[in-house]
């Protein structure tokens, strides 16, 4: 089965490409020749086998009794947060270097918020020796600074953004500048199911070997290949397009996504942005984003940096829209609890962003006879700080 978007990138009314003049040659080169190359069997074999062998894919899909029996329900993680890198930002980047490659690129760019994105930029660029250069807020570059050091060892040039508030949106500003300056030579390598077609098609289907596994790893666990539920944490939305893919032609698999409620979404501090969203045009693709009425974006907030974003991609607003998949939210103090939770039933410290996945559990009603998925998209390594604010 395949979920792709109509040729200009259309899921219903969401997605497309609104584009400056400027940058119409770079994504129309993308637009044309992406399905050709990733179809390709040799480009498969390439793939795989670095998902394999570098990644360490198949990522174990882990039943987890003690949680299952907190929720007298069955319990399976996706456990994406043993990754190379910790995470499944990896999964998009080695397919995204390889496209790149056959494009007969030589310089790669991105835009970073946490910068766990540029980390898994900097990691394939290094493994392809080829030149990385990540733009990130200078606000960011200060509070990531872990990040910051890791891609430079890599071998990563970090410019910091200075325009604005020195975060997210104003470094994807100056990666556009970039690219618009670089048209030739240089890939723009986008991190979630966002920005303009054919980018969120591609993010997905490189993402989708989560949910490719997972019918596989749940049939030799159950029996079955399907499961009641999957849930993911919803940023940009990869990691959730990645794990409920190869579920949306099965009607009886409920897929539920998780954002991130800040302080609340009705507090203003929020990042709830299909509950606080109306439709308009971000990053180049028409979808659901908190904006005032005069179209201006409202500043997120999460505590976690990976959802801390005004936006979702146009394929999540078009499954939400036609009711495929259910939204929820979890606030900050929510999440927090959830990773405790999971770490001391488990043994497992989640990143930030896949707790909130997990706090959505106790929000929900399971039959003990059901099954549920979710998907710890990384591991908290990059949280202990905030984790440990809480103990006190
Ligand atoms: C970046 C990130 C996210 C959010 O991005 P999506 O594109 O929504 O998946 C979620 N979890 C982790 C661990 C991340 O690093």
């Amino acid at each position: 089965m395949s979920f792709s978007p109509d040729e200009r990138g259309f899921y219903g009314q969401f997605g497309g490409a609104y584009i400056p003049e400027m940058l119409y040659a770079n994504v129309e080169e993308l637009r044309l020749k992406y399905l050709d190359i990733i179809n390709n069997e040799r480009f498969q074999k390439e793939f795989h086998r670095l998902l394999k062998y570098y990644v360490g894919r198949p990522s174990p899909l882990y039943y987890a009794e003690r949680l299952s029996n907190r929720y007298g329900t069955h319990i399976y993680l996706k456990r994406e947060d043993l990754n190379h890198t910790g995470s499944h930002k990896i999964n998009n980047t080695i397919g995204q270097i390889l496209l790149a490659k056959e494009l007969g690129k030589k310089r790669i760019i991105a835009e970073t918020g946490a910068g766990q994105h540029g980390v898994a930029t900097a990691t394939v660029c290094a493994l392809m020796g080829m030149d990385c250069v990540v733009h990130m807020g200078e606000t960011d570059v200060k509070r990531q600074m872990p990040n910051v050091l890791r891609m430079k060892m890599l071998g990563a040039k970090v410019i910091p953004s200075m325009s604005g508030n020195r975060t997210l949106k104003d470094a994807g500003n100056e990666a556009i500048r970039d690219w618009i300056n670089n048209p030739t030579d240089t890939h723009y390598l986008i991190g979630s199911v966002v920005g303009p077609h054919p980018y969120p098609d591609l993010v997905a289907k490189f993402q989708s070997v989560i949910s490719e596994e997972i019918r596989w790893q749940l049939k030799e666990q159950t029996g079955s290949e399907l499961p009641d539920y999957v849930l993911a944490c919803i940023g940009g939305g990869s990691n959730a397009m990645g794990a409920f893919y190869h579920f949306i032609d099965d009607a009886a698999v409920k897929l539920i996504a998780v954002e991130a409620a800040g302080l609340g979404v009705d507090s203003g501090e929020t990042a709830a942005s299909i509950a606080r969203g109306t439709d308009g045009v971000i990053q180049g693709a028409r979808t659901k984003l908190m904006q005032n009425a005069d179209g201006q974006i409202i500043e997120p907030y999460s505590i976690s940096a990976g959802l801390d974003y005004p936006g979702i991609g146009p394929a999540h607003a078009y499954l939400h829209s036609i009711g495929r998949t259910i939204v929820l939210d979890a606030t900050d103090d929510e999440a927090i609890k959830a990773a405790f939770e999971l770490t001391r039933l488990e043994g497992i410290i989640p990143a930030l962003e896949s707790a909130h996945a997990l706090a959505a559990l106790p929000k929900m009603k399971f039959l003990s006879s059901d099954v549920v998925v979710v998907n710890i998209s990384g591991r908290g390594d990059k949280d202990m700080e905030t984790y440990i604010k809480a103990l006190r």
